[in-house]
């Protein structure tokens, strides 16, 4: 099925033409790991998980999925940083190694998010590379070096920057977002890695090494600037390494767009002479009880968080994917249960197709299966799809569907999870209680009471122990007991 996705770059929905056939290319720019993931970077990774799944499911493609991990900026500095407040006894002992302080605290952080992922059912075995930016210094040097040779940057005590007034005369600065170039302050200089999404200025590439900080050395133009990269060039240089430019699809969250994307664009063109990717594609933010998430109001949660108040993480997910990815989320408790219900609903109508009842009814299982991946075709329309689901589920009891079509519905629910990734797809499990030994005597009398035929005493009989808390269910070999 055609897959159709909102495209930043031209501010429209548009059909996925990818570059090859069968196969489809995706940077998704990862975490900083400097901390725990909230459930609104959670967010924007699973966005990215589920574009990757619509793509495969619906669109019948390949994937080809990178996610870098940023392991050195400003924050992952700031919180290794010798004596600092925010490392923890887990990640062993500081040492002189500036380096070595930098990897151990981010590798803890990089554990604990893929631990994240799985918990959320996303599954790293779909990710082609997780690259660490520190591990790739050398192609984000020679991506700077060749953006200084074509004169599109320059250095400023012991910096290297990207001159954005020199690039406008080559190229536009602002696809992604509109600029008022007439408030840009020429060669006002940003050296930090996050910077004020309204302000247009010249950006860093290379940070000059300032105090304690670990370092590369770099030679440009026969000068050595000891340093490390900016924040934007990672993703530059990681992308051209292990997908090529251009790519097809770009994923981000909306705080991205400007200036973290719209400054990889004018990077990449500069310096290897190609745009990036096709498709830039961005997730809206999360917001809890309305407000923006932030740790000094008191409204930051973590998946870990959210499972030590009894949440089950297969309901936030539910609950993620219950809102279309493009329209901001606000995260509430009594939100989350509501929406919970849905998932358990649905899970009990998959649980009543694998049950040996059947009826006369059969329904147009492909019909159905149109409609949902037509949504789901549709700018990954996670909401309208459920809605789908629901009317079906709504609309029929399964026991009166013949075999054949409960068995395709149930083939149906295995497609849908390997998006959805949120139902169990098999009969449920009873679980084991042990029958009291009074329970079984009064079922063996009920029994000796139908052989004589004496059905006002068996009825009363299933009515004790029904109020003894155990159902009987009558079968072909005799009689199950069930606690209610
Ligand atoms: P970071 O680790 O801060 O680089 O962010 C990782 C990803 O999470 C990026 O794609 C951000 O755009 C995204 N992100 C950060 N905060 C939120 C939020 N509250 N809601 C949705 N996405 C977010
Ligand atoms: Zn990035």
């Amino acid at each position: 099925m055609q897959i159709k996705i909102h495209n930043t770059l031209h501010n429209k929905i548009e059909d996925l033409k990818p570059i090859n056939e069968n196969e489809v290319l995706i940077y998704s720019c990862g975490p900083t790991v400097y901390n725990y993931a909230h459930i609104g970077n959670i967010r924007a990774f699973l966005f990215a998980d589920l574009l990757q799944k619509v793509i495969k499911v619906v669109g019948n493609y390949k994937v080809k999925w990178v996610m870098n991990i940023t392991n050195i900026d400003d924050k992952t500095i700031r919180d290794s940083q010798i004596g600092s407040s925010a490392w923890l006894e887990e990640m062993g002992e500081q040492t002189d190694d500036l380096k070595e302080n930098l990897s151990k605290f981010t590798k803890y952080y990089e554990k604990k998010f893929f631990e994240d992922l799985k918990i959320i059912g996303i599954d790293s075995a779909d990710l082609f590379a997780t690259p660490r930016a520190t591990e790739y210094i050398d192609e984000m040097q020679k991506l700077i070096k060749s953006i200084y040779e074509k004169g599109f940057a320059y250095p400023s005590d012991g910096s290297i920057y990207f001159n954005v007034n020199e690039w406008r005369k080559h190229d536009t600065y602002g696809k992604l977002k509109k600029i008022d170039f007439d408030n840009f302050k020429s060669n006002l200089r940003i050296d930090s890695d996050q910077y004020d999404r309204e302000q247009v200025s010249d950006f860093v590439l290379w940070k000059s090494k300032k105090g304690n900080e670990p370092y590369w050395d770099f030679t440009l133009d026969g000068k050595n600037f000891p340093g490390r990269p900016g924040w934007h060039i990672e993703c530059s240089a990681m992308e051209e390494k292990l997908l090529g430019l251009p790519f097809d699809i770009h994923t981000g969250g909306v705080d991205l767009i400007f200036p973290h994307h719209e400054d990889e664009i004018a990077q990449s063109k500069a310096g290897f002479g190609v745009e990036p990717t096709y498709y830039f594609c961005h997730n809206e933010f999360l917001e809890v009880e309305g407000e923006k998430m932030s740790k000094s109001k008191g409204n930051f949660y973590t998946i870990q968080d959210l499972i030590n108040r009894g949440i089950d993480p297969m309901n936030i997910r539910f609950a993620l994917l219950s809102a279309h990815y493009a329209s901001v989320f606000n995260f509430t408790f009594e939100g989350i249960n509501s929406i919970s219900k849905g998932r358990y609903r649905i899970q009990d109508f998959i649980y009543s197709l694998f049950e040996e009842n059947y009826g006369e009814k059969s329904i147009d299982v492909e019909i159905i299966r149109e409609k949902i991946f037509s949504k789901l075709a549709d700018d990954l329309h996670t909401p309208k799809a459920l809605a789908e689901i629901f009317s079906l589920i709504n609309s029929m009891s399964p026991n009166e569907l013949n075999k054949s079509t409960k068995e395709s519905l149930i083939e149906l629910f295995k497609e849908l999870n390997l998006i959805f990734n949120v139902w169990n797809i098999e009969q449920k499990k009873q679980v084991e209680v042990e029958i009291p030994d009074e329970i079984i005597k009064l079922a063996d009398e009920r029994i000796a009471a139908k052989a004589e035929k004496d059905y006002t005493k068996a009825d009363e009989l299933r009515n004790k122990i029904a109020e003894l808390g155990y159902l009987i269910k009558d079968s072909k070999t005799g009689y199950e007991i069930i606690k209610k």
